[in-house]
């Protein structure tokens, strides 16, 4: 039997036949906004040759007032169809099929002139919305019916209009944000009218041989949601108006509930689909924290829903769908859920591509090819910089030796994989074991090289990572200071008191250690859920309980303390900054910038605040997490010996260290080896 029956069984639409259950959902890559259409079909090549069943192109905006930014890419002139042409073309020759996503943004719109059933303003946006008139709605509706019409001149198998995540359909339809009195507000029939009245006008502008999938907001997460009654009988009327299937949205973008994010169990939201099976009769789509073969196939055997969207995970491996169709779903790249390189970039205003695989949105510059000559290549490091140099020079055909000086590949993703909420790593550890061992890298673990057991290499790569920066901050007798390594790898154990030395991303991960115990509600869903405070959507309206978050008590007291005098956490991810900010507040945890540190003692630490006065923080274990430096020694050994070398990751710089940058680079310099 085929190894994930489920995931395998096609689904007849009517009019088309999808070859499998999985769908690549929408994610907003930014390539289309550059113009380069022959990256922008790559992309989406590349994922149709990987054996995905659908896929749905990030947002496109319907009009100017609706896009998510200024110059959002849409459908507007026939150069843009022409351009979109290039990319349904280039799907189908690989025998796949796209839709694409019709995005009006609402009041959710980055820009002046941003429009909403009603002028209440976003908390995420500095932008209050015109409230729209009788003709404007009208506007609106014909606009997103036009894209529709569009793109299926542009050879699309169908399009997504996006009902959830708090955009535009979906402030119709909560009193939340539609205040109106006339046949657009009020009773929730009358609030549904303009979701309703654009399906129909999407599917008369279509005809019946499209498919046009319909993103419903299955539990909103924000106060004056939808009820439960009301998501249904919402999916009924799509239904009814024309919609061929029914994709799941939790959440609205303000929702104070992570949704997506790698602390977020797996699968955390299935069981709100589930609900609506049997409710519909056309096929239903259930979303988010869905990143294996085999969650995606228990999710189908388990009745969950009739198809799986997963997103992220095709920016991690183009060939999920394939891969898992050989039964080889150890050796897909996974999705950690980090939002680094993909949502965060985004927010950035940059091209979103993968902290794992940074040739997602790179396909036509970042290329792999069989080296011309395989030479003998030495990594010296198996953090994340150095295993992914050695994997890309392996499958080129080099013969390479990865040295690590620990008895384990990983470096410092040893210890994130530690910190709860971040279990993904495992997972990617497991990952880049079997890809080293299948890929026939020569792995010396527990071997320290210097310069001169590096003989007879054609190159050699120095990734020897950091190590952790001393502050230098005086410690009299009997204090107890320790640095994250020692706290995360269980070397040292923490008192009840902890003062945190650094707000960084390390400052944040071990103060969220510090501050659990016992399972991890990353994996236990019904810990997860009462943490955050959410509940069965058909029992409190919005799936929010009244009672708000619940989280399990902090078995230590803990203070995050920073030089700078900015809200600590500022500079961490984007798009999840705010849940690690959160997760910290709930547990108690006290954050300080602008101090200096004087001295640790028995009492605690002595900091002078920025407006002079001084204080001491009781703690009973002082934890540095003041950054790193770079570890160098044998790159400046070999530089002394007159022997070429390249240096990657934290050893390269370590300002700025992070992960993604260390594989980018490690990927990058391989390739051209
Ligand atoms: P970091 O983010 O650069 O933070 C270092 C912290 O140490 C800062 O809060 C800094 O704040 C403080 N510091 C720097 N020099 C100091 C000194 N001489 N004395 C006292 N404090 C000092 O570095 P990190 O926390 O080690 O993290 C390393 C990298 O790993 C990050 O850049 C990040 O990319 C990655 N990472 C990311 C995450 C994540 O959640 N995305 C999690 C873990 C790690 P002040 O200078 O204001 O005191
Ligand atoms: Fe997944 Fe992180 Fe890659 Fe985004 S950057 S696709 S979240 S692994």
């Amino acid at each position: 039997m085929a190894p994930y029956p489920n995931l395998f069984r096609p689904l007849d639409l009517g009019h088309v036949t999808l070859r499998n259950r999985v769908l690549m959902g929408s994610m907003h890559t930014g390539l289309e906004e550059l113009g380069d259409f022959d990256r922008v079909a790559a992309f989406y090549a590349e994922r149709a040759r990987g054996g995905v069943a659908l896929m749905v192109t990030g947002g496109m905006a319907p009009n100017r007032e609706g896009g998510v930014l200024p110059g959002a890419a849409g459908l507007f002139t026939e150069a843009d169809i022409a351009n979109h042409a290039r990319v349904t073309q280039a799907v189908r020759d690989e025998g796949g099929r796209i839709a694409m996503q019709i995005l009006h943004a609402g009041r959710y719109a980055y820009t002046t002139e941003c429009v909403a059933p009603s002028p209440v303003k976003s908390p995420i946006s500095p932008f209050s919305p015109a409230e729209l008139d009788e003709a404007g709605i009208e506007k609106q509706i014909a606009d997103i019916a036009t894209a529709a019409a569009r793109a299926r001149e542009a050879g699309y198998d169908g399009v997504e209009v996006m009902g959830s995540e708090g955009y535009f359909l979906n402030q119709f339809l909560v009193t939340h944000t539609n205040k109106r009195t006339d046949r657009w507000g009020g009773s929730y029939e009358n609030r549904m009218r303009l979701p309703i009245e654009v399906v129909q006008r999407v599917r008369a502008a279509v005809g019946t041989d499209f498919i046009v999938i319909y993103r419903l907001s299955m539990i909103d997460l924000v106060p004056n949601g939808s009820t439960w009654d009301e998501v249904v009988t919402l999916a009924r009327a799509v239904e009814e108006a024309g919609a061929s299937v029914l994709n799941t949205g939790i959440g609205w973008h303000e929702a104070r509930v992570p949704t997506i994010a790698t602390s977020v169990p797996r699968r955390a939201f299935t069981w709100v689909t589930k609900k609506l099976m049997g409710a519909v009769s056309i096929p239903v789509i259930t979303s988010n924290r869905i990143n294996t073969p085999e969650v995606a196939e228990a999710v189908l055997a388990e009745g969950c829903a009739d198809m799986v969207s997963m997103a992220r995970p095709f920016l991690a491996d183009a060939d999920f769908v394939a891969k898992a169709r050989a039964g080889e779903s150890e050796t897909i790249a996974p999705c950690i859920a980090c939002n680094q390189a993909c949502l965060d970039h985004t927010f950035e205003m940059k091209v979103a591509t993968c902290f794992v695989n940074p040739r997602a949105s790179h396909e036509t510059e970042l290329i792999v090819t069989p080296a011309e000559a395989p030479k003998r290549i030495a990594v010296v490091g198996a953090g994340p910089a150095g295993i992914s140099a050695a994997m890309t020079a392996a499958e080129r055909g080099h013969d390479v030796t990865l040295f690590e000086r620990a008895s384990e590949i990983g470096g410092q993703l040893n210890m994130a994989k530690i910190v709860p909420g971040k279990e993904e790593f495992f997972g990617l550890l497991d990952y880049y074991r079997t890809m080293l061992d299948r890929l026939a890298v020569r792995l010396e673990l527990s071997r320290e090289v210097g310069a001169d057991g590096l003989e007879g290499f054609d190159e050699i790569v120095v990734a020897t990572g950091v190590r952790p920066r001393d502050p230098e901050i005086p410690v009299e007798n009997g204090a107890h200071v320790v640095s994250y390594i020692d706290i995360l790898t269980g070397r040292e154990e923490a008192g009840e008191r902890v003062a945190v030395v650094g707000a960084g991303g390390i400052g944040f991960d071990v103060s969220e250690f510090l501050t659990h115990q016992g399972e991890s509600a990353s994996e236990h869903l019904h810990l997860w859920l009462e943490e955050w405070g959410v509940s069965d959507p058909s029992l409190h309206r919005s799936g929010l309980r009244p009672e708000g978050p619940k989280p399990a008590p902090s078995p230590r007291s803990v203070t995050l303390l920073q030089r700078k005098s900015e809200r600590p956490g500022k500079r961490l991810g984007k798009t999840t900054g705010w849940i690690h900010r959160s997760s910290l507040q709930m547990k108690g945890v006290k954050m300080f910038g602008g101090v200096t540190y004087e001295a640790v003692s028995k009492e605690g630490l002595r900091v002078t605040r920025q407006d002079g006065s001084r204080e001491v923080i009781p703690a009973d274990t002082v934890v540095l997490c003041a950054g790193q430096e770079p570890e160098r020694t044998l790159f400046e050994a070999l530089k002394a010996a007159e022997r070429p070398a390249h240096v990657i990751g934290g050893a390269d710089i370590a300002a700025e260290l992070d992960a993604k940058r260390a594989i980018n680079q490690g990927v990058r310099l391989a390739a051209r080896l």
